[in-house]
């Protein structure tokens, strides 16, 4: 070999190893909030946990109701208060998703799930009068933003958005990632995820969705299937893990805002895939209220993606998903 070949060939070496070893690494973000864990992994060049955990309790301050200084709280306790913009952005969100869904979302259902004792408040025990009486105060129509204001028909409305936030949670880390020139992550609060670029194999990430065995304390790895997703989001909305017995009853913690008690039916898992996080989270409790027909309908009318596991007669595990899901599995 001519010595300038050799002399050029130690260079392409030399530069391969330094664009390698300027390239910033992946790191992984653990933590608590919304009453569940988060998990974010992200490739840049410093830890900017500080940052993310300072823009989640923004969106605690605002939508949570276990939060005592939210605004959330503020409503609920019909303070004069008017609500900040991210409230409102969600409110009006989630208004919109009551309305694709025919009410099967509804953040009215606030006093139900309380009373249930799936909320922010001490459980009771629930009777047919306590449901009739209770139902008057639900119902997305009832509350309306007037002016930048939050408007109740009855005071006795309260707000959930329980269902929405932590994929709202999702998205907003999702933006602040965006304005830092971070594009390659995965962000996931308790299940619901937003995902953008690569992971560090060079490849879409691989989200898992969890086979729905009763886990209350959410120990159960076993999966049903892996997605590999960039540039989308996914929520996930199941009645294996937030449920409890009464005299041999399953409750599930997804209460049709209708009838006003827990939802019963085969489907035990709704998987959505959407452009946002915030929709994907709701439109997936909404399918766990409407059950598997009418979601797939839903799903069509907004151009949903989604992977359902549904229990048969014999109690037998099944699966249907949309046909623009299968491409996330293949
Ligand atoms: P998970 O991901 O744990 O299944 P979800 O996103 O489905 O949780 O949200 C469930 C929570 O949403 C309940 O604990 C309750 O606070 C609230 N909720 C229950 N039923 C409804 C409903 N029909 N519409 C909106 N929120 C609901
Ligand atoms: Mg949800």
């Amino acid at each position: 070999m001519k010595p300038w070949k050799i002399i050029f060939l130690i260079f392409l070496v030399v530069a391969s190893v330094m664009v390698i070893a300027n390239e910033p690494p992946y790191l992984n973000n653990k933590g608590y909030i919304f009453g569940t864990y988060y998990n974010i992994s992200y490739k840049h060049k410093e830890d900017v946990q500080n940052k993310i955990e300072e823009c989640l309790r923004t969106v605690d301050k605002s939508l949570s109701p276990f939060n005592k200084q939210s605004v959330i709280t503020a409503i609920n306790n019909n303070t004069d208060i008017t609500p900040d913009s991210l409230f409102t952005h969600v409110f009006l969100l989630a208004q919109d998703i009551s309305s694709k869904t025919d009410g099967a979302f509804d953040i009215t259902v606030a006093p139900l799930v309380n009373a249930w004792g799936f909320g922010f408040k001490e459980g009771y025990r629930v009777d047919s009068t306590t449901v009739d009486s209770l139902k008057q105060y639900i119902g997305y129509k009832n509350v309306t933003l007037k002016d930048g204001n939050i408007i109740k028909k009855h005071a006795q409305t309260m707000l959930d958005c329980s269902a929405i936030a932590k994929g709202y949670g999702c998205d907003r880390v999702a933006q602040l990632f965006n304005s830092l020139g971070i594009e390659n992550y995965m962000i996931e609060i308790g299940g619901e995820v937003v995902a953008k670029g690569k992971n560090n194999k060079s490849m879409p990430w691989s989200i898992g969705i969890n086979k729905p065995t009763e886990d209350k304390e959410g120990t159960n790895t076993q999966l049903q299937e892996i997605l590999h997703i960039s540039g989308k989001s996914l929520a996930t909305s199941g009645n294996y893990r937030n449920f409890r017995y009464e005299n041999g009853r399953k409750l599930s913690h997804t209460i049709d805002p209708k009838s006003g008690y827990p939802v019963e039916h085969n489907l035990l898992s709704a998987t959505v895939i959407a452009d946002n996080c915030a929709t994907a989270d709701a439109f997936a409790t909404s399918f766990m209220v409407m059950g598997l027909e009418r979601a797939i309908e839903v799903c069509k009318e907004n151009n949903l993606e989604a992977y359902f596991i549904y229990s048969n007669e014999d109690g037998s595990i099944a699966v249907h998903e949309t046909e623009g899901m299968k491409r996330y599995h293949k």
